[in-house]
């Protein structure tokens, strides 16, 4: 039947055009002088909430009412989303000319930009491209080769190696300054360092591999260099818009100088305040350095929140005050009313588990409905006895950012099989692939890479490859596996469901042989499958999850989907430039946010502080601090111990709050501050409200 269902068209999108006064009725002056700045740079430099983003929605509107071409606009963000969800609003402005506009991440750019023109660079097409662990695994290939694993028992680990590497390509910071500032103990291997990483970059090119770096490192390169070629790229676009510019790097910066020679028709919207990636090299320089990049550049600072209310304002506005530097401006609202931010002890995690939701069925029973409430913490797995909790209530909720799914052993098992098929020198993914076969072992599976290689990776070169009497039953399984898919169409619309599928027929009672906690693991393949659906070819589907960005896992879609009334459990990290009605921050403790390993570093202090404000800043109506005074940890040595408020929550910060003490029942009351500003008795404000 689905053969010859008919094809119901989407029409073009008409909206009474609207006229320039009109598109900019939206905004207040400064956010229309942004707007309708003319061609040059332009800068926007503004706090939270001051709605910046929606100024760059009306300014890509305003350039298509003027003319410009869509596909002549480029508008790079943090996430895919949130390049969809701006693109969206900015069609509802202007109709579905919008939807021509290039918009996506620095990364999914370079990544387009190379599969187009990548070739004529020397980077063959059909490259792969790997994520942070893959790189790592040929770090360590590099490190072993080089004999520097077993010799020197000090030696860095691959992480540490792949973290190294990568600070210096986006930061171009010399590796000896990456040592000496962050790893005195390995100062001495400077030198074993180039090597490993001369090693590393012949291997990638030997096996046409890109790393998540070299896609920004390969776009800066050809735009700097002089030629037709870096012309015809630079000339792709007359107009780039960048949304979170103080998240950006000094990669990041020379790409956009390199694709604004000739026109310099450049906006950036950023809030030094908000810069919280400088661990992934992401510099305020950038934006510090705009004007004397771009002489011209227009500045146009916007002060007025229109996100939150005064009471909130407030608080974040003490909050970020502490901060060492910061060129933006406090923030004021003309909205009225509001009530403080809560400041919430609960006597340890399950009352703090409690708390929230109660506290949050609570305002969806007033109308809030849960897809406008956030809970945020500074770290993925600080949610798990809420993830219990909602699930034993039946609320439903979706989790964005430090997701390790896509790291997950299992997923990049099945990963490794469409891997080999796309690209057969992927040696890393055949390694894990065949390791995972029974009656194959390490010395097997290098020699198996051993022949295939000798074969120069011809598509039949496994299949030639003589096993030990051992290995033939798995080689042959595999072999005919492998054959059934290289068979199969190169695009077909549930072409990689229907793959993952047939591999899983092989490989889910290997999974169910090696690995503990099973039913679990199954499940995320089976979400695995469901992703796959959206994608119609197999060299789609892998550079897709290879760009996801680790901290904005959000992007796949996990969870019921935001059609549904579904509550937002996320990080910090994940939900920059978003907003919500209800807000609560959990584990407001110091050790946890911030982060106990930030604690000896001034610097790092700062990140975090910026990351704190970054999460207060999301709510519009509501937010609620929590943290719980007795926590049960043997992470850290003791199984229990009396916790410190975060240090952000600072005397000054505290005054601006209501303070909120859970009632446990058996609880003492707080030993913190007994002089406490008035506490309110929320589980007895709840039992009067339900009449119990
Ligand atoms: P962040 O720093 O968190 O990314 P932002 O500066 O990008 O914030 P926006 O998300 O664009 O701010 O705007 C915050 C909220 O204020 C949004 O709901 C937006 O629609 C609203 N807003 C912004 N400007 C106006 C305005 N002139 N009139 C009415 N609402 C506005
Ligand atoms: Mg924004």
């Amino acid at each position: 039947m689905t053969d010859d269902a008919r094809v119901y068209p989407q029409r073009p999108r008409e909206v009474e055009p609207r006229g320039p006064a009109d598109l900019a009725a939206g905004l207040n002056e400064a956010q229309a002088r942004a707007a309708t700045h003319p061609d040059g740079p332009l800068l926007v430099i503004a706090g939270a909430g001051t709605g910046k983003t929606r100024t760059l929605v009306h300014r890509v509107a305003l350039l298509l009412e003027r003319g410009i071409r869509p596909e002549r606009i480029l508008l790079l963000t943090f996430t895919r989303r949130s390049a969809q969800e701006m693109l969206a609003r900015a069609e509802r402005l202007v109709g579905s000319v919008s939807r021509s506009v290039h918009g996506g991440t620095f990364h999914a750019t370079a990544h387009r930009l190379l599969r187009r023109y990548g070739e004529a660079a020397g980077l063959p097409a059909g490259f792969t491209i790997m994520d942070q662990s893959d790189a790592g695994d040929l770090m360590q290939l590099s490190r072993a080769k080089l004999g520097l694993g077993e010799k020197k028992k000090r030696f860095p680990k691959k992480e540490t190696l792949h973290h190294v590497y990568s600070r210096h390509v986006n930061t171009e910071i010399p590796v000896a300054a990456i040592l000496s500032e962050e790893y005195p103990q390995f100062v001495e291997f400077e030198e074993e360092f180039g090597r490993v990483f001369a090693d590393y970059t012949a291997r990638k090119a030997e096996r046409n591999l890109v790393d998540y770096d070299d896609l920004l490192l390969f776009w800066a390169m050809l735009v700097e260099t002089d030629g037709p070629l870096a012309q015809r790229i630079s000339g792709l676009y007359d107009h780039i818009l960048v949304d979170e510019y103080q998240d950006t790097n000094h990669l990041q910066s020379r790409i956009l100088r390199g694709m604004c020679r000739t026109h310099a028709n450049l906006t950036v919207v950023g809030d030094d305040a908000q810069s919280i990636y400088s661990f992934r090299g992401a510099t305020i320089r950038n934006i510090l350095d705009f004007p004397h990049h771009f002489p011209g550049a227009a500045i146009v600072p916007l002060e007025e929140n229109y996100r939150s209310t005064q009471p909130i304002l407030d608080c974040t506005n003490t909050l970020i005050s502490r901060a060492e530097e910061r060129y933006t401006k406090n923030l004021y609202t003309h909205r009225t009313g509001g009530e403080k931010p809560w400041l919430v002890t609960a006597h340890d995690e399950p009352a703090q588990t409690r708390f929230v939701v109660d506290r949050l069925l609570e305002l969806h029973e007033e109308g809030v409905p849960l897809r406008e409430m956030a809970v945020l913490f500074r770290a993925g797995y600080m949610s798990a006895d809420l993830e219990i909790e909602l699930t034993a209530r039946g609320i439903p909720f979706e989790k964005w950012g430090g997701l390790k799914f896509l790291e997950a052993a299992h997923v990049k098992d099945v990963l490794a099989f469409l891997r080999v098929l796309e690209n057969p020198r992927d040696d890393v993914s055949w390694y894990r692939l065949l390791m995972l076969m029974p009656g194959i072992g390490d010395v097997t599976a290098r020699g198996a890479i051993d022949a295939m290689a000798q074969l120069a990776w011809s598509s039949d070169a496994f299949g030639r490859y003589q096993p030990p009497p051992r290995a033939r039953a798995a080689h042959g399984a595999l072999v005919e596996l492998l054959d059934q898919l290289r068979a199969g169409p190169a695009e077909a619309d549930g072409l990689v469901t229907h793959e993952i599928a047939r591999v899983r027929r092989l490989y889910d009672d290997i999974l169910r042989e090696r690995y503990d906690r099973v039913e679990p693991r199954l499940a995320d393949l089976d979400q695995l499958q469901t992703i796959s659906g959206g994608y119609s070819s197999r060299a789609a589907f892998l550079s897709a999850i290879a760009l996801e960005p680790p901290q904005a896992t959000q992007d796949l879609g996990f969870g019921s989907g935001s059609e549904d009334d579904t509550l937002v459990l996320s990080t910090a990290h994940s939900a920059k430039g978003r907003e919500w009605d209800a807000v609560f921050v959990i584990w407001a403790v110091d050790g946890y946010f911030p982060m106990a390993r930030a604690l000896g570093d001034d610097e790092q202090i700062e990140e975090e502080r910026r990351l704190m404000y970054v999460a207060m800043t999301r709510a519009r109506n509501h937010l609620f601090i929590t943290y719980p005074l007795n926590v049960y940890d043997t992470r850290r040595g003791s199984d229990y111990s009396i916790d410190q408020l975060s240090r952000f929550l600072d005397r000054g910060v505290r005054e601006t709050m209501q303070r909120v003490v859970v009632d446990a029942g058996e609880a003492t009351p707080p030993a913190a501050e007994p002089a406490a500003p008035p506490v309110v008795d929320l589980r007895a404000m709840l039992r009067g409200r339900f009449g119990a």
